[in-house]
């Protein structure tokens, strides 16, 4: 077993810390006061191509492996997690489904632009009724006169309304199936259709640079064409789409936990009490030997859940592990940074308050840490 990284993965890893640590982290702090989403910063990433890090070549993207694009997100995130989810939402999400689903038409006209940063994706899943039980979609699709005419709504979703937002691929009933569920299938919304509108950016807990709307559509029209792989297979295709963010969602969370370790040691060291700097009390030290051999753990899962995924084996189970583990350590170590941080932890001039707000959604977005046991178990046999 060799747990070397590539030198392709290395040379990745650097550029995006050199990113992280040099245009990121210092503006983190200002952008999750404002809320602004920050342009600058995408358009830099997508000239460095990392907004289409493991799309082929032939449309425009770097061609790297899932595990490079993984590593990437993790030192993003590092540096701001609202960055890292707007990555990891354009990527994981969109880019990945018409990368697996689209036509060769599609994949020019939509993945290329993206995989070059030009324009960001979204994926609306989530509906008011339809969150964990995302079968229970209630928005419609229905075939007229060589075009889809879509109806109803979508909440909580992630890069649909920047200015350089260009599409949604939502989920929509299309009809009944012989059980009696509902049809579902998935279709390309580019922004700007009539009828197609964005609600105002949500006030958020955490990831509050990201860009989060409700999306609505009344008597939305978009061509046949428009149509993302088979007519009823939405429900297979987003579960697929959604095993796979599940791993970027883990090295997100790696990312966040690694920057609550790196602030917690470095205060520790700094900060000094009865005499001595508080890393010497044995109740702060071992707080900080079990963040980092959590961290470590969780980074072995995603690395291995990617590595699966890279090697087309089965990953299903491994990346909602991944996911699992890594988002609810990253809530533990957020708690424990504030912790040991003490008073200046609760004040906003401290990083690690921003990750303590930051993590939260970690356990929640992408599928609850419940519905990540629910597919464990499944995959167990239970
Ligand atoms: C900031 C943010 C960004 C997001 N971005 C996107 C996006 O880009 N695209 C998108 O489609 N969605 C997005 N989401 C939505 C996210 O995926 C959902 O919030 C999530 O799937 C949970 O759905 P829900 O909020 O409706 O909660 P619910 O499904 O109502 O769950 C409520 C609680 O009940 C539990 N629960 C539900 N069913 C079961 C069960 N069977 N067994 C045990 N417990 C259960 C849940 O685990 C949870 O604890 C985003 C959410 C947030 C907060």
């Amino acid at each position: 077993m060799d747990f070397n990284l590539s030198p392709e993965q290395k040379a990745i890893q650097k550029l995006c810390r050199e990113f992280a640590e040099n245009e990121i982290a210092p503006r983190a702090q200002e952008m999750d006061r404002t809320g602004e989403f920050p342009y600058d910063i995408i358009k830099k990433m997508g000239e460095l191509g990392l907004l289409g890090l493991p799309i082929s070549k032939k449309y425009s993207g770097a061609g790297t492996d899932y595990l490079t694009y993984a590593i990437a997100l993790e030192e993003i995130s590092r540096a701001d997690a609202s960055i890292g989810i707007t990555v990891s939402a354009h990527i994981s999400l969109p880019c990945n489904a018409l990368n697996h689903f689209g036509t060769e038409e599609q994949k020019q006209k939509w993945l290329v632009p993206m995989a070059q940063g030009k324009m960001l994706g979204a994926f609306g899943l989530t509906e008011p009724s339809a969150g964990s039980d995302a079968g229970a979609t209630q928005t419609t699709a229905e075939l007229r006169d060589a075009q889809w005419i879509i109806n109803g709504s979508k909440c909580f979703i992630t890069n649909a309304g920047t200015d350089i937002s260009g599409l949604v691929i939502i989920t929509a009933v299309t009809g009944k199936r012989e059980d009696g569920r509902s049809e579902i299938s998935n279709f390309i919304v580019p922004r700007g259709t009539k009828g197609y509108s964005q609600g105002p950016k949500y006030d958020k807990m955490g990831w509050r640079a990201a860009d989060t709307r409700e999306l609505i559509f009344s008597d939305c029209k978009i061509p046949k064409e428009n149509l993302l792989g088979e007519l009823g297979g939405g429900f297979r295709q987003f579960l697929q789409v959604l095993d796979a963010a599940r791993i970027s969602m883990a090295a997100l969370s790696v990312g966040v936990a690694q920057a609550c370790l790196d602030a917690s040691l470095k205060y520790a060291k700094e900060r000094v009490q009865f005499g001595r700097p508080i890393s010497k009390f044995q109740a702060i030290s071992f707080k900080l030997a079990d963040m980092a051999t959590e961290i470590e753990l969780a980074r072995l899962v995603y690395y291995k859940a990617a590595w699966l995924k890279d090697n087309k084996k089965p990953y299903a189970k491994e990346a909602a592990m991944a996911k699992l583990f890594a988002s609810e350590i990253s809530v533990k170590c957020a708690n424990e940074a504030v912790q040991i941080h003490g008073g200046y932890g609760f004040m906003d001039d401290f990083d690690v308050s921003r990750y303590y707000r930051d993590v939260k959604v970690n356990t929640i977005g992408e599928g609850t840490s419940e519905v990540q046991r629910i597919v464990i178990a499944r995959q167990l046999g239970c």
